[in-house]
């Protein structure tokens, strides 16, 4: 059927034409033998990436704290909760290139695993959630091939041997599964959990001492030659919690942690090719348990093969710890971001009701309702502008990376901790003092959009930077004691701006 017209004919009045099968469609592809499109002829006809991994045989599926040694074929799940790179020297073509000695935790117990590998390593990370298939569980007594926190071990090598296999899950991680402390029970107290300050004062000697603290700031990483010749890489961060800080250490194949990159290099999980994301200062939450310690005078953390490291583990502690540190950055920012979505400026301008304050007015019902968001008008007079010194003092604009106050006469500037570029905006504080009949509000303390800053300095604010010195005094002379309407919102949450006061606009 369908080789002579007529044929075609009846057909097509049973069947009007579909959007995939109309003529013009037809046309374009020459002939359509099977029904399949082109784009899955294309996909079929691709190179396939290779072989996923298959078991060969039944694997029974275990907790950790269910594992014990001898020849069985098992499969567990866990966190990679530490990372040593082991000294190797490959003997023949075959053999492995290195080894990672990993430990391995669930929420019932840790294990180590010895992974050989013959060209490089999957991109492990510390919190890596994995998947490990093997036919046999070692005890690795004698504290060489294993450590103490995890005394049994399994050894693998993949790309030789098929009966044993590493999976690392970064797409199917989604961040929730083991993620509980050992020993974690809801609603008591972790054991062994101290302060940094109590850790440093003496905690540090007991045994399988833990520590919960925030990273700060991440430092560069390096690239540091041993006195042996032989190269490491090394990141320093710097972690707090609310009673101290310390620097932590991470040598090695640990070095790569804390940075987010594209995980392309896993020659185990070729699928995996997304981007994951780093530790984040201010963020990140780290547990450890028993770090190594150096006390000079300040506290140096590293970690030893005992240490086990739980990265945003999931416990009251933790966010806690997470909400103070937020808190703390905001009350301590040099120029936080202008809060985006919370204001509405159609409304202080078009709105029915439109309130002019005094700062009096503002400051009490701020204090008589903590948690609102109000906004409105406020008619100050600037009585101090600090644009002349602060140019001088090459401090135009501000902001902050690495938890350090970040200043230039420009838009960008290089942080000196991770040597990134930062954006920096108009330093708030070259508007000092503005006070109305009822009161005075402090320098620092208006933030502006860049909108308030246009209508403000009648320029952008990158236009300061074209001014010369005589211009300069002349704008500061204008905005001196004008009188200016500000219109302004008003958050109690302090993890937005930092409980300043947001200037949407400024009218002159
Ligand atoms: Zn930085």
């Amino acid at each position: 059927m369908g080789g002579n017209g007529k044929g075609d004919a009846s057909i097509h009045a049973f069947f009007p034409p579909t959007p995939q099968s109309s003529p013009v469609k037809r046309s374009a592809t020459a002939h359509i033998g099977d029904g399949f499109t082109a784009d899955e002829l294309r996909t079929a006809l691709q190179p396939k990436p290779a072989e996923p991994w298959q078991p060969p045989s039944e694997y029974t599926e275990s907790d950790i704290r269910d594992l014990y040694p001898g020849p069985k074929a098992v499969t567990f799940m866990g966190r990679v909760c530490n990372l040593f790179d082991v000294a190797n020297t490959p003997k023949t073509p075959r053999s492995a290139k290195g080894c990672v000695k990993l430990c391995v935790k669930d929420e019932t117990g840790a294990i180590t695993v010895r992974l050989w590998y013959a060209d490089h390593m999957p991109a492990l990370r510390l919190g890596s959630l994995v998947s490990i298939w093997t036919n046999h569980i070692s005890n690795g007594e004698n504290g060489t091939l294993s450590s103490a926190s995890a005394p049994l071990y399994a050894s693998l090598f993949p790309e030789r041997d098929r009966s044993c296999h590493l999976m690392l899950h970064e797409n199917s991680d989604n961040g929730s599964m083991h993620k509980k402390p050992l020993g974690f029970r809801k609603g008591q107290p972790l054991a062994r959990l101290m302060t940094l300050q109590s850790f440093i004062d003496g905690g540090c000697d007991v045994l399988d001492a833990r520590i919960l603290v925030v990273v700060k700031s991440i430092g560069p990483k390096k690239r540091v030659t041993r006195k042996d010749e032989t190269v490491t890489e090394n990141i320093s961060l710097t972690v707090q919690d609310d009673t101290a800080e310390a620097t932590l250490g991470l040598w090695g194949s640990t070095a790569a942690s804390p940075l987010g990159r594209a995980v392309s290099e896993s020659s185990t999980n070729p699928e995996a090719v997304i981007v994951s994301e780093g530790w984040e200062a201010g963020e990140t939450i780290l547990l450890l348990q028993g770090p190594g310690c150096k006390l000079n005078r300040s506290t140096y953390l590293n970690l030893t093969s005992a240490t086990t490291i739980d990265v945003d583990p999931d416990i009251p502690d933790a966010a806690w710890l997470r909400h103070w540190s937020v808190r703390q950055r905001s009350r301590e920012a040099i120029n936080p971001p202008f809060p985006e979505g919370v204001f509405d400026l159609t409304i202080i301008r078009s709105g029915p009701v439109r309130c002019l304050y005094t700062i009096a007015d503002l400051d009490e019902v701020a204090r008589a309702a903590p948690t609102e968001t109000f906004q409105g008008y406020l008619s100050v007079l600037i009585t101090e502008v600090k644009l002349h010194e602060y140019r001088k003092r090459r401090m135009l604009f501000a902001g902050e990376c690495c938890s350090m106050p970040v200043y230039a006469n420009d838009v960008v500037a290089t942080c000196k901790g991770c040597d990134q570029r930062v954006v920096l905006r108009v330093s708030p504080k070259i508007i000092g003092q503005v006070m109305d009949e009822t009161a005075v509000v402090g320098p620092g303390r208006l933030l502006f959009s860049d909108r308030a800053w246009r209508s403000l300095l009648g320029r952008e604010p990158a236009g300061l930077l074209k001014l010369g010195d005589e211009e300069t005094r002349y704008l500061s002379d204008r905005l001196l004691f004008c009188r200016v309407t500000l219109l302004f919102g008003w958050t109690g949450d302090e993890s937005v701006a930092g409980g300043g006061i947001c200037v949407l606009d400024v009218i002159a």
